[in-house]
């Protein structure tokens, strides 16, 4: 069989769908890109928005002309929706064949063939020791690739939908994930990151991350290593001095920080407060001056005043953070904060985001304004999308880097002497 996998959501779900490719061609069935010639369509799905899950259900409806030119035609639905909705997809759309939830993915091969025998079928178990180990993912990129080491989240943050559609914390043995990874690096992906919902928490028969980034450190046949994602309550001083520590991970952390309010952060369930954050910042920046720090951060959470709001700006003015996703709160059904009795009228959580954005693009411009005149190792991936003349890669510090130079250099780390910069990307020429 030819099957499409079409991925919504965030890297785990990427991950995943990578795994769920290399369950599929074990049993022979082979991954196709191009939807048309496909015997069966699989949707990779996230819920963390019900946006997100709308997009999907329209996604599906599109397809029932295609089904209808083929009846044969197969159509699956995955991941956090599928664990979310179980059986009641069906009635929601009558074109899936098939849903099936985070811990089943051993189980599509078969459910795939019941399918095709006209059995819609669905297995949305929770199994909470399933990690899918020594199972090597299909990774499709080129230079970089994304290892999972754990399952699940056990932190419960009050907006947040994932702890009840991916199920607790469990981490992947360690050796499974040292042969992943010099596997990879023999394949060819030199910038390896470790993924988790928190990484900070791994801890595999007493090896705990800093441990396991240690070891990763070790493996001769990978040249970067970076990791996703971190929750600052456990981003132990253990951790950072094993990154401070280990050559090959990379200058950036990415650490959520959500809110600069101590009472909003209470109310999201985050288990540290701004000056506990703000000292993890000052402990990374000293062990590692060059350290680039990214961040998420929510406008509007629920009962959040105007004063509460200005401690999440002056935060961000104390810190600055290389980049920041920002987002305005958004109630997901299911969650704790969606019940919360005092939500933020619509058109103060978008002028709340607005004033995020702007401040932050500033500050981003500025910092990436400072690396002017610095030398950094860039990995080269591709020519640049503007110029046939040009080159464009990632620094140790996740800049993207643009800089005269032709396709002998892909695959390859060149040092760059930055020249120029704008809000995204630096731009310079080869200093060797
Ligand atoms: S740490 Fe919080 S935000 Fe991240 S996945 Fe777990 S519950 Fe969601």
């Amino acid at each position: 069989m030819k099957i499409f996998i079409e991925t919504y959501g965030c890297q785990m779900n990427v991950a995943d769908s990578e795994l769920v490719a290399a369950i599929l061609e074990r049993e022979k069935h082979r991954i196709t890109n191009n939807i048309s010639e496909a015997d069966v369509i699989i949707f990779n799905t996230c819920s963390v928005r019900e946006h997100a899950e709308n997009r999907v259900l329209g996604r599906i409806s599109n397809e029932m002309a295609r089904k209808r030119h083929n009846p044969e035609l197969k159509i699956g639905v995955i991941g956090c929706m599928a664990q979310r909705l179980g059986n009641s997809l069906f009635q929601m759309n009558k074109n899936i064949d098939f849903v099936v939830g985070v811990d089943q993915y051993k189980k599509l091969p078969e459910i795939i063939s019941q399918a095709e025998k006209n059995n819609s079928r669905s297995n949305t178990d929770f199994n909470p020791n399933e990690i899918y180990s020594s199972i090597q993912s299909h990774h499709y990129g080129k230079f970089n690739a994304f290892v999972t080491i754990m399952r699940g989240c056990n932190n419960f943050c009050s907006y947040c939908i994932v702890p009840y559609t991916r199920g607790r914390e469990r981490s992947r043995p360690v050796q499974d994930i040292l042969n992943e990874i010099e596997f990879l690096g023999k394949k060819g992906f030199k910038d390896i990151t470790l993924l988790g919902q928190n990484v900070n928490s791994y801890n595999f028969q007493k090896t705990n991350f800093a441990e396991l980034l240690y070891l990763a450190n070790k493996i001769d046949t990978i040249k970067r290593l970076r990791f996703v994602t971190s929750h600052p309550k456990d981003l132990s001083d253990e951790v950072i001095d094993a990154m401070a520590n280990s050559s090959k991970v990379c200058e950036h952390l990415h650490l959520a920080l959500q809110s600069g309010n101590d009472e909003i952060l209470k109310k999201m369930n985050r288990g540290y407060s701004a000056e506990q954050f703000f000292q993890i910042i000052e402990h990374l920046r000293a062990k590692m001056p060059e350290i680039a720090i990214t961040t998420d951060v929510i406008a509007g959470f629920p009962g959040e005043t105007e004063r509460q709001f200005e401690d999440t700006i002056e935060l961000l003015k104390k810190i600055r953070f290389d980049y920041a996703f920002t987002f305005k709160y958004s109630p997901r059904a299911g969650t704790k904060a969606a019940e919360f009795p005092d939500h933020i009228p619509e058109n103060i959580r978008l002028e709340r985001l607005q004033r995020l954005i702007k401040l932050q693009e500033n500050i981003t411009l500025e910092k990436y304004q400072q690396q002017i005149g610095k030398t950094k190792e860039i990995y080269v991936e591709k020519i640049s999308k503007k110029s046939k003349l040009e080159v464009s890669g990632k620094s140790r510090d996740f800049k993207i880097t643009v800089f005269p130079g032709s396709k002998n250099l892909i695959e390859k780390f060149v040092n760059v002497k930055i020249t120029s910069a704008t809000g995204w990307t630096l731009r310079g020429e080869r200093f060797d």
